[in-house]
């Protein structure tokens, strides 16, 4: 059965027309869903009786369950969410800014890519989610919190470039005006660095913020820490993001993580420096967040303070990300996703 969540507002249409039934009908359905949430069509009551009896039998309306709430003591607060096939789990991340409200949504359930400081890639791929399990996601925080998110990242468990289509879809549902009306310059995609993707990305000219996992300024570093820089040399990523900052004239966020006596020379700072003069960019680093498996450590602040003032020097414009959510372990790379609620059980309580 298909999930009513996913139709955007022209397959609503379509799918309307070829049952040969009213079109008009689709902004008032999609409003029920992305709106009002409702969860039945049932309490659609402006949709006819016997369409509403139609629909019933080809769709289902489902959010994502919060199995979980954890909340730190700076308000930030991670969702466990569970999915309608009960084995796919994913978290997502709640904070509250002075500007309102943001979420890190997860794009999958596990993640691909491997790299190897991050949690979301320890169990792999389980299964891409749809968007309208990612807009899904946004709903049922807003319903448990009673919240307006005004802000959405999509830094959760994932590679959002990995499911592109369904990032697209998740795109125009959240944008869509009958339904949240979330301004795309409000959101953030993050990838780990696909170049044939960015360029898609790029096509499709969207103002949202593209931020891009660097970590390192040259492929030998890079090589040690992320599995995609063995299949994507240091060159072509880069090629990829002056594509998009050339077409787009819009500002890429690189993310650098500072992983202590790893990438967090004053050498590989003035690389960097070096890699990303002239391009419109800024770089927000990030030092590494304890995963246990992992095993890696964050540099003393010294180091930290070096690096950041070596580009500082290169005028780079660079950020240090305020870290949140640590005690709960909700910050960057510290995501999960749990495939069976067995084995959700067995993590608790080891
Ligand atoms: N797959 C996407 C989005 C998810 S990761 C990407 O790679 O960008 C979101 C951000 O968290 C990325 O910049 C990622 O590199 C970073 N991250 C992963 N593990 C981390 C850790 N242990 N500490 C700090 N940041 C981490």
């Amino acid at each position: 059965m298909r999930s009513g969540i996913d139709l955007t507002i022209d397959e609503w249409r379509s799918y309307l027309k070829e049952s040969q039934e009213k079109p008009y009908l689709a902004v008032p359905l999609f409003r029920w869903i992305h709106h009002h949430h409702v969860l039945s069509f049932d309490e659609m009551s402006d949709i006819p009786l016997r369409l509403r009896e139609k629909l019933k039998e080809e769709f289902r309306i489902d959010l994502p369950k919060v199995l979980d709430v954890q909340r730190a003591e700076d308000e930030t607060a991670k969702y466990l969410m569970q999915f309608q096939d009960t084995d796919t789990t994913v978290e997502c991340v709640l904070m509250k800014y002075r500007f309102g409200y943001s979420l890190c949504i997860s794009s999958q359930a596990g993640c691909r890519m491997g790299c190897r400081f991050c949690a979301s890639t320890l169990r792999g791929l389980d299964r891409n989610l749809t968007g309208g399990e990612m807009a899904g996601q946004i709903y049922a925080v807003e319903k448990d919190a009673k919240v307006s998110i005004s802000h959405v990242v999509v830094m959760g468990c994932g590679e959002p470039f990995d499911n592109l289509q369904e990032l697209f879809r998740f795109l125009t549902l959240i944008h869509e005006e009958e339904g949240k009306n979330l301004s795309l310059r409000n959101i953030t995609v993050s990838t780990c660095g696909l170049p044939d993707q960015i360029r898609i990305f790029t096509d499709r000219d969207l103002p949202v913020t593209l931020a891009v996992s660097l970590h390192a300024p040259n492929d030998t570093v890079r090589k040690k820490i992320m599995r995609i820089a063995q299949a994507v040399p240091m060159e072509k990523l880069m090629d990829a993001c002056r594509y998009y900052t050339d077409r787009t004239n819009r500002r890429i966020t690189f993310e650098y993580l500072l992983i202590d006596h790893l990438n967090d020379s004053v050498q590989l700072a003035e690389e960097l420096s070096f890699l990303l003069s002239g391009l419109l960019c800024h770089v927000n680093v990030i030092p590494v967040n304890p995963v246990k498996e992992c095993g890696f450590e964050r540099p003393k602040e010294e180091r930290i303070r070096q690096f950041i003032e070596v580009l500082e020097r290169h005028h780079i414009p660079v950020t240090r990300r305020r870290e949140m959510g640590k005690s709960i372990d909700a910050a960057c790379g510290q995501l999960r996703h749990k495939r069976a609620s067995g084995a959700l059980r067995e993590e608790r309580h080891a």
